[in-house]
């Protein structure tokens, strides 16, 4: 009993020992770089974001509603607030209404870059319009804010890149390799017009060293245990995939109903597939996260990421708590719309239920479909693909110019910034351009934006700073 109660013991200092190496040697991987105080926000720079606020260029996702000349004039007012920039880089015009420039770097030898962003925005829904602090449209600056629909997706990162290219400009800089700009029109509605700039790119042969696209943010208040601001760089986004599941049986007069009914093998499947979540895993990027994140954490979380081999389950656990969290280690799956019916006392024939899927690095679409036919199991239910389907984006590795060059740039722009590796949920126009580049980095330098797609959309002035500095050091650094 004593022997036993011994090597008991033993263990346990062992364990604890493993535990206390692992954590003490857990060394941070950050780049050192001193930041560079950025210069106070220019009242000028602050009335063109406003003014750029004030066109509405929306996608609505219906043809019809379409509106041209919102495009039309936000181009013109582009070219009219920066015509150095209209002057000395080349414009082209690309279905109809993105935007690709042209900006002749110094050394032909060096492979260029892509700095995208886009135009749109998404609408504002009617029924929300009388909520809004200040009207979605009018470009309000108050209490350190910019107010309006399109400030955090994705003007900021538009017109940050003009007013830098033209500051640079005003000083006759010319940028170390070829520079890109890409703006696309329709991102939110798929990105037909990234998806055309890409093609022209590929036409001319142009592989770039990197790409930088709107993504991840720079927070100071979604880490937990964490007390630096974190610039969470985006190295891949998850696959996007919406599938339809129809039922169709006979149906008849409700007052003398089936044991089971269109709608009950239905709900049955998708209670199924809820009621069992995708395995989770750590994706590559999550792995870099807990690497770059997890040195500069207190001492327990820290002693958590340094040791997944004991702690892994409960690092997920913590992350299944919140959908966020949820999000980084799987692929989801939510019934979006649902379709049966027409009559109270009509047992329907047909009933249809749209899901929508966002697949993990790692998940391909038919690996998924699959699985989903095994947890529903009933071949009454036949599932079609929906025509929108994006795999998961390759992953950018952490060690490639583009991580180092966006890391180095936000590092310079703010003090004490923490960068990491990042999966990004939503979809970006950059998602096209993978033939482009394998070094695409998904990154707005905007700290804890409010209102994404939401009402009182908002970002803080020190965003906008932040992102003017970035921008800037990114340019001056492209050697
Ligand atoms: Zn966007």
């Amino acid at each position: 009993m004593k022997k036993l109660l011994l090597s008991l013991l033993l263990l346990i200092i062992v364990l604890i020992a493993v535990l206390l190496v692992n954590t003490l040697t857990f060394k941070s991987d950050q780049q050192e770089v001193t930041a560079i105080p950025a210069p106070a926000l220019q009242a000028q720079s602050i009335q063109h974001f406003q003014e750029a606020l004030t066109y509405k260029t929306i996608s609505y996702g219906r043809p019809e509603l379409f509106d041209s000349s919102q495009f039309i004039a936000f181009r013109k007012f582009l070219e009219r607030t920066y015509p150095l920039t209209h002057a000395k880089l080349q414009q082209e015009i690309i279905a109809d209404y993105s935007l690709l420039y042209t900006w002749p770097g110094k050394n032909e030898a060096l492979k260029p870059v892509v700095l995208m962003a886009h135009m749109d925005v998404v609408p504002v829904e009617e029924a929300t319009l009388a909520m809004w602090t200040y009207d979605a449209f009018a470009g309000t600056v108050k209490d350190d804010f910019i107010w309006g629909r399109g400030t955090t997706d994705d003007k900021i990162n538009l017109i940050s890149i003009f007013e830098t290219c033209e500051k640079l400009l005003s000083e006759n800089f010319q940028p170390e390799r070829s520079v890109y700009l890409a703006f696309g029109h329709d991102e939110e509605i798929g990105g037909k017009g990234a998806v055309a700039i890409a093609r022209l790119l590929k036409e001319r042969k142009i592989a770039a060293e990197m790409i930088l696209d709107e993504g991840g943010i720079i927070t100071k208040q979604k880490m937990p245990g964490l007390s630096k601001p974190v610039a969470l760089l985006g190295t891949a986004e998850k696959g996007y995939l919406s599938l339809e599941l129809t039922v169709e049986k006979p149906g008849g007069h409700s007052s003398m109903p089936d044991k089971e009914t269109a709608i009950d093998i239905l709900t049955r499947a998708l209670v199924a597939l809820r009621n069992k979540p995708f395995d989770p895993s750590f994706s590559e990027p999550m792995q870099g996260m807990m690497k770059s994140v997890g040195p500069e954490m207190s001492f327990m979380q820290k002693m958590a990421f340094a040791n997944p081999w004991l702690f892994k389950n409960m690092i997920m656990d913590t992350y299944a708590e919140s959908p966020t969290g949820d999000a980084m280690i799987r692929t989801t799956l939510v019934p979006t719309i649902i379709n049966a019916g027409i009559k109270d006392n009509v047992v329907p024939t047909v009933a249809k239920a749209t899901v929508n899927l966002r697949l993990l690095p790692g998940d391909n679409s038919e690996k998924i479909i699959a699985q989903i036919k095994d947890i529903i199991q009933d071949d009454r239910i036949v599932i079609t693909k929906l025509s929108t389907i994006a795999e998961a984006s390759a992953v950018t590795p952490v060690k490639s110019f583009g991580y180092a060059k966006v890391s180095q740039a936000i590092k310079k722009s703010y003090p004490q910034m923490i960068t990491s590796p990042f999966l990004l949920m939503g979809a970006t126009d950059s998602r096209h351009f993978g033939e482009i580049s394998s070094n695409i980095i998904k990154f707005s330098p905007m700290i804890d934006p409010i209102g994404f797609h939401g009402i009182d959309e908002r970002v803080s002035l020190e965003s906008y700073q932040t992102a003017l500095w970035f921008y800037e050091q990114l340019l001056r650094d492209l050697n």
